[in-house]
């Protein structure tokens, strides 16, 4: 973590000073305002800490709870999750109070005695090694909690307000403030019209921003049910502390341990519901999901002490249309939706927090890029473009996974045909197979081979190197911060202070006006504002110094103008970089990252002008 570049710091460094609008951030909601954030939801509170960093954005959070949630919806946290966690800055506490999911068991009618449950299989959880974050289990509340933080301790101090609601909005194309929107401020009883230039619909399953803007949901009628338990209870079931998928002659239960020990979550299988049940089904009693719960544990036995918790979850598989209000590309989109307000599906996979948080992650900097005139509007399309094929795999996927889930056990091939699918299929939910295709912001493949482990637009995978002036062995994209900038990566094809691609690669990035540097940094942000450039070199750390490599990559900051070192890292003999991502040491390679953490563009670092042409795509020339 890098501060004291603006002067001695002494209180949390964490707490960003405040800048721009966070300087005198008013407690009533502007009469106008760029960005109004509808829903204070996993999707709702990732956008707020990301545009919580744009300072000369006035953003707004509402929420028509009176509170913050406080218990209860989602808990599966994914290995990407995590990793955006870490760019948000609280990977390291929420990791400490989560549970860790490492396995994952399975449970089947015994064949000899078809009423009673035993053990099938035990998988690994992440048996491929995806990521270096574990996959957690922790209440969306705490999430929400440390988003909220970040948001709060961002430049712009972005906070949510609770108890307004959203009624309505109404389009004025032309208008510099062209969404007009109704809200209810409960606590003041006063309902009141502001404008914005942007509003993103966060708002859950039944969206009134969806609605609004006349996107239709699509997908099943029939709505699934599972009657959730948080409980604390005294079990003879031997794997209450690993998640299970328990399939019995009674039904089926997905158990989830849960952070804190002791306390655990029974998703109990209702089954499908019909369209004309009108609800019926949320009715569904406490003691009733408890006793089929028991049912289908047998012979083991649950006596529930308490229940924090209880709730009947009723989802269908349905996706709207399109994620932002516009048929044409010659209009600006000026609504979003994002989250489940979106996309919803079973709570089988773990996905609806998830997801929802890389749609908005996906959203925030390009609505910072273009509201800080440094993207042109169109940018803004690329939203809907790349996330609606997410959300359509998804519910693909998990539509998969919930008719295995439903089977009943004489149905599948061998009592292992579950276990191998989760396998099998593990890089799915652990939210790994985002693949954006090429566009404005993610290049063709042409290059693909210089760097062979970064897929072009999948999520950098990040592996340790050795930060050179200090010797700190570090994993490269752990220092990729959600700050909305770009982060562009040299990899040298020579040691330091050889002469060699590198060399006039950075001299051209520092020097030539075509450098996407000079042409696309605005003049009042610091050299690298808009783009983070570092180098790793394919030598031992302590075969070299920072004085012998190129200035761009020791850059100065701060009205001292402090020298940066922390962009020069070296391979590690024992686990080399060049080798697990497939880069060549004699040719290197240019690694381009998105600020939301997806590799961009590839290219030769002999080759500079290409990367100039890549960001012309998206940028604009800043005077
Ligand atoms: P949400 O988390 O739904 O947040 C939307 C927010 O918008 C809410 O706080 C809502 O109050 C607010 N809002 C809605 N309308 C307005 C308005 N007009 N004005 C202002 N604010 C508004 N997932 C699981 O995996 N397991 C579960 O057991 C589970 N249980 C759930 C139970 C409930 C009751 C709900 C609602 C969801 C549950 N989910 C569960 C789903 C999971 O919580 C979501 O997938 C996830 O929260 C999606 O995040 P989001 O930000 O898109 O929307």
């Amino acid at each position: 973590m890098q501060f004291h570049h603006h002067g001695y710091v002494s209180e949390d460094p964490r707490v960003q000073p405040a800048a721009g609008v966070g300087l005198d951030r008013q407690d009533r909601i502007p009469d106008e305002l760029d960005v109004l954030i509808v829903g204070v939801g996993p999707a709702g509170v990732t956008l707020a800490a990301q545009l919580s960093q744009f300072s000369g954005i006035t953003t707004r959070l509402i929420e028509k709870r009176p509170e913050r949630l406080a218990v209860g919806q989602a808990d599966g946290i994914q290995a990407r999750s995590v990793e955006t966690f870490q760019a948000f800055g609280f990977a390291e506490p929420i990791i400490q109070e989560a549970f860790w999911l490492t396995h994952m068991n399975f449970w089947a009618p015994n064949p000899e005695k078809p009423r009673e449950i035993i053990r099938t299989a035990r998988t690994d959880d992440d048996p491929a090694q995806v990521s270096e974050f574990p996959h957690l289990i922790v209440n969306q509340a705490r999430v929400m909690d440390y988003f909220i933080e970040a948001a709060e301790r961002g430049p712009a101090r972005v906070s949510p307000d609770y108890g307004i609601e959203f009624r309505g909005l109404r389009i004025n194309r032309g208008e510099e403030f062209p969404v007009s929107v109704d809200i209810h401020d409960a606590a003041r009883d006063e309902t009141r019209t502001i404008r914005a230039k942007y509003v993103v619909g966060c708002d859950g399953a039944r969206s009134r921003v969806r609605e609004a803007i006349g996107r239709k949901h699509i997908g099943d009628l029939a709505l699934h049910a599972w009657a959730v338990i948080d409980s604390l209870s005294v079990t003879d079931f031997p794997d209450i502390r690993t998640k299970c998928a328990i399939h019995s002659e009674a039904g089926s239960i997905l158990l989830i341990p849960r952070e804190g020990g002791y306390l655990f979550r029974l998703y109990v299988d209702l089954g499908e519901v019909a369209p004309d049940d009108d609800g019926n089904v949320r009715k569904t009693p406490l003691e009733v999901a408890v006793a089929k719960a028991n049912e289908i544990l047998h012979p083991y036995t649950l006596d529930v002490k308490e229940v924090p918790w209880y709730s009947v979850y009723e989802v269908g598989h349905r996706v709207t249309d399109k994620f932002d209000d516009t048929d044409s590309l010659d209009d600006t989109p000026r609504v979003f939706i994002a989250g489940d307000a979106c996309h919803t599906h079973s709570a089988k996979a773990g996905q609806g927090m998830n997801v929802s948080m890389q749609d908005t992650f996906n959203l925030g900097w390009k609505l910072g890029q273009v509201l800080e005139g440094r993207s042109p509007e169109k940018l803004l399309h690329s939203y809907s473009g790349e996330r609606q094929v997410i959300a359509q795999n998804l519910i693909d996927f998990d539509r998969e996974w919930s008719t295995m889930m439903a089977k009943k056990p004489e149905e599948f091939d061998s009592p292992e045909e579950l276990a191998d699918f989760y396998v099998r299929t593990h890089e799915f939910p652990a939210g790994f197979m985002t693949e954006y295709p090429e566009s404005d912001i993610v290049g063709s493949a042409k290059f693909q081979h210089l760097a062979t482990g970064f897929t072009l637009g999948k999520r950098f995978k990040s592996a340790r190197v050795d930060r050179v002036a200090d010797g700190n062995p570090v994993h490269l994209g752990h220092h990729h911060r959600a700050d909305g900038r770009w982060r562009i990566y040299a990899f040298a094809n020579s040691h330091a202070g050889e002469s060699s691609d590198v060399t006039t690669w950075a001299e051209w990035m520092e020097t030539s006006p075509e450098s996407p540097i000079n042409k696309f940094t605005p003049a009042h942000l610091e050299v690298d504002g808009v783009f983070d450039v570092k180098v790793i070199y394919p030598q031992h750390f302590k075969e070299f110094d920072v004085s012998m490599v190129p200035q761009l990559f020791v850059p100065r900051s701060g009205p001292y103008k402090l020298l940066d070192y922390e962009k020069v890292f070296a391979e590690r003999p024992e686990e080399s970089i060049y080798e697990e991502r497939g880069i060549d040491p004699t040719h290197g390679a240019v690694v381009v990252v998105r600020p939301d953490q997806y590799v961009a563009f590839i290219a030769p670092l002999n080759r500079p002008e290409l990367l100039a042409d890549f960001f012309a795509q998206s940028m604009i020339v800043q005077g």
